[in-house]
């Protein structure tokens, strides 16, 4: 145990840095286990150590050089960085680059047109691929088709479609001529989507009739007509592909089906280069921490840490490889791994449409098995879903073609990481057989914000660690710093900050730069605060310990929410563990947990909650122990499937909870506060 966790060190005043710990977090989750690559992985991967040393010697000359490796420039930029007005960074200054024509028409003037770029398979089990030729033909009738319904370069966008590959190709004709995407999740609802749409004064709407979910037509057009219903919008024209044939209204005039516009335009069009800082698209965060904010990306610096991420974190071998990223376009993720990275790093991928137990809990391993998806790359939900239904399912498949696994969007719990590791990375074979080398787990922290990863292991290179992002990857400089500013020896625990500007990082909240100042770089001086708690363990490597928003302060004591969730989830009878702290007369503030029992578990009343307290404090001490476990159905999450502990804390102290227009299911909380008054 490190000094911190016996809870023997005084903690001091918020503010000051009394006992060299200030009021950081303390160390509480003790995570000993560690998986190096195997000597053949390590041989074969697209980079070496070597990359952190020459990133160090010069950070924008890093970036530099992956600029022009990894893009094709239409005019070559004359300074990697200007930072001379931060927060404002300006990335790759004076070059011209197209995004459309780097995911798609180099590849096909460079012999790859054959190359499948999208698999796609439809909840319904209709399935369509597209080769980077066609995908290329597709996009350039889009963007001929926007065009003559006058959209025009710097224009926005709004997309509100379901994940089909019109989705990709919307973004992507969207970015060939220079207009500026704002794709809004399909699950939101009218009003989330008129706001978005009044915020970025949107003058084309992208749709579809609809979608399938869950096995029935689920409607989206009519949350776009309910959104324009009321005047005052800055929307001409709506675009709507026919996806589910269910009858929609129609706006002669306004409305237009992707096939007679889209289908009906010409295939010839050229992509010219826009400016490295051209705005490419906003996108609003997922609300989990209050109400979203609209994130402005431009086209260079984007674009050159997606595709190096890309490569380097899931070690991609573009000839060989099949690239499966889980998340919807309407998340950050879905952006810069769905739409952009993968193609422009000339990768084969799969698309789905659906949900994961459609129509059978086994859909996802159906999806593997039958691609051979190689690189997967998931969210710590999933994962612990898959976890309750049993890993029975997975293992009727062969996921042996699975060679790297990645987790985003969440702390992992090490637990998680163990069972997708053991489930999903060994498999070998549909008869149980094992892999003597799982798959490595990259688990990768990053942001709406951040653009792209920021922090994550290597997988040739780190011996990975269940639960930990680990390192900042080359060219970024990541730190946890004390209350004032102080980087936090190992050992310690604190705030996240970014200490130099990154190419991907977000150039502003859309038409608000004094929020962006306020939000992000007001905490610490020229830091960069990413409103996470973190810690260094003894080896240096990053712990995510949850939003700082967050953490709970128990008699003096900083904890944080991650390590018991944690330390519940490591408990065979639970699935999943939210914990808040909610305010106490005689500790500050007490743990509150709220539990998901596993299909098998058997919920004895006090007697579980008398078990699974005393595992936390076994686990990680008794200062841990939740003063209140509430076994309930279900957790509030967002769209996004992350855990919404701000509502919970609402609940635990007896408020109304606050803003959940981003809530997945708004019947949660009724049914929360339900077993609550139990
Ligand atoms: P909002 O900013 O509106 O509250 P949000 O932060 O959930 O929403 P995103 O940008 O989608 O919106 O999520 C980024 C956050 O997700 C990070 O700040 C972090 O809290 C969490 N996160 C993402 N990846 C990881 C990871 N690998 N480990 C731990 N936390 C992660
Ligand atoms: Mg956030």
């Amino acid at each position: 145990m490190s000094q911190d966790a016996n809870g023997s060190t005084t903690t001091a005043a918020p503010g000051s840095d009394g006992a060299g710990n200030g009021d950081a977090l303390e160390n509480l989750l003790h995570e000993n286990r560690k998986f190096a690559p195997t000597p053949e992985f390590a041989a074969n991967a697209v980079v070496g150590a070597e990359v952190y040393e020459e990133a160090n010697a010069d950070r924008p000359a890093f970036w530099a050089k992956q600029a022009r490796e990894l893009l094709s420039w239409d005019t070559d930029f004359t300074e990697a960085l200007d930072w001379s007005d931060p927060p404002f960074a300006k990335w790759f200054v004076g070059g011209q680059v197209n995004a459309a024509y780097n995911a798609l028409d180099r590849h096909v003037e460079n012999g790859l047109g054959d190359r499948v770029a999208i698999h796609f398979e439809g909840e319904p089990g209709d399935t369509r691929s597209y080769t980077y030729a066609q995908l290329t033909d597709e996009v350039k009738k889009a963007a001929n088709a926007f065009e003559s319904l006058g959209v025009a370069k710097g224009d926005r966008v709004a997309v509100y479609l379901p994940m089909i590959p019109e989705a990709v190709i919307t973004m992507l004709a969207c970015a060939r001529i220079g207009a500026v995407h704002s794709v809004v999740f399909g699950g939101f609802s009218a009003d989330a989507l008129r706001s978005r749409i009044d915020d970025a004064e949107a003058k084309l709407v992208v749709t579809a009739d609809g979608t399938y979910r869950r096995g029935k037509p689920s409607p989206l057009k009519p949350a776009v007509d309910q959104a324009l219903s009321r005047e005052g919008h800055s929307v001409r024209n709506v675009v709507v592909v026919k996806r589910n044939g269910e009858p929609v209204d129609w706006h002669e005039g306004r409305d237009h089906w992707w096939e007679d516009t889209v289908g009906a335009a010409s295939g010839e069009h050229t992509a010219v280069g826009h400016d490295a800082e051209h705005p490419l698209f906003i996108l609003y965060t997922s609300g989990t921490t209050g109400k979203p904010k609209g994130i402005l990306h431009t086209t260079g610096g984007y674009l050159t840490q997606t595709a190096y991420t890309h490569k380097a974190v899931f070690d991609l071998h573009p000839e060989t490889d099949v690239f499966w990223c889980t998340a919807d376009v309407g998340w950050v993720t879905g952006h810069s791994y769905v739409a952009y990275a993968p193609l422009v790093n000339g990768a084969t991928q799969v698309m789905y449409e659906g949900t994961p137990d459609s129509p059978h809990q086994g859909r996802w391993w159906e999806i593997v098995e039958k691609y051979k998806v190689s690189i997967l790359y998931t969210a710590p939900t999933a994962i612990r879903t898959f976890m309750k239904w049993g890993r029975e399912i997975p293992g009727k498949y062969d996921l042996s073609s699975i060679r790297v696994l990645g987790s985003v969007g969440e702390p992992i719990n090490p637990e998680a990481w163990m069972w997708y590791r053991d489930v999903i990375g060994a498999n070998a074979g549909k008869n149980g057989e094992k892999k003597d080398h799982p798959a490595p787990i990259v688990d990768t922290w990053w942001q709406t914000e951040t653009g792209a990863q920021m922090i994550a292991p290597l997988p040739g290179v780190t011996a990975t660690k269940p639960g930990s992002a680990q390192v900042a990857l080359p060219g970024i400089a990541i730190d946890v710093v004390d209350e004032a500013g102080e980087s936090v020896p190992d050992g310690h625990g604190g705030y996240l900050v970014v200490r130099e500007p990154w190419p991907a990082m977000l150039r502003g909240i859309w038409g608000d730069p004094e929020r962006f100042k306020d939000t992000y770089w007001s905490r610490f001086e020229g830091m960069y605060f990413a409103g996470d708690g973190a810690k260094k363990d003894e080896d240096g490597d990053i712990w995510l310990l949850g939003r700082v928003d967050d953490v709970m302060n128990i008699s003096g004591h900083r904890l944080s929410t991650t390590e018991i969730e944690s330390a519940l989830v490591s408990h065979p009878w639970v699935a999943e563990a939210a914990v808040v702290g909610a305010s106490d007369e005689t500790t500050g503030q007490a743990v509150v947990a709220f539990v998901i029992l596993r299909g098998d578990a058997v919920n004895d009343g006090d007697a579980t909650v008398a078990e699974l307290r005393n595992h936390v404090g076994k686990e990680i001490g008794p200062i841990a122990k939740p003063k209140h476990i509430l076994v309930v159905p279900e957790l509030p999450k967002t769209r996004s499937g992350k855990i919404m502990r701000r509502l919970l804390k609402d609940v635990a102290e007896g408020r109304e909870p606050g803003d959940a227009t981003t809530l997945s299911d708004p019947t949660i909380m009724a049914q929360i506060a339900q077993s609550l008054k139990k």
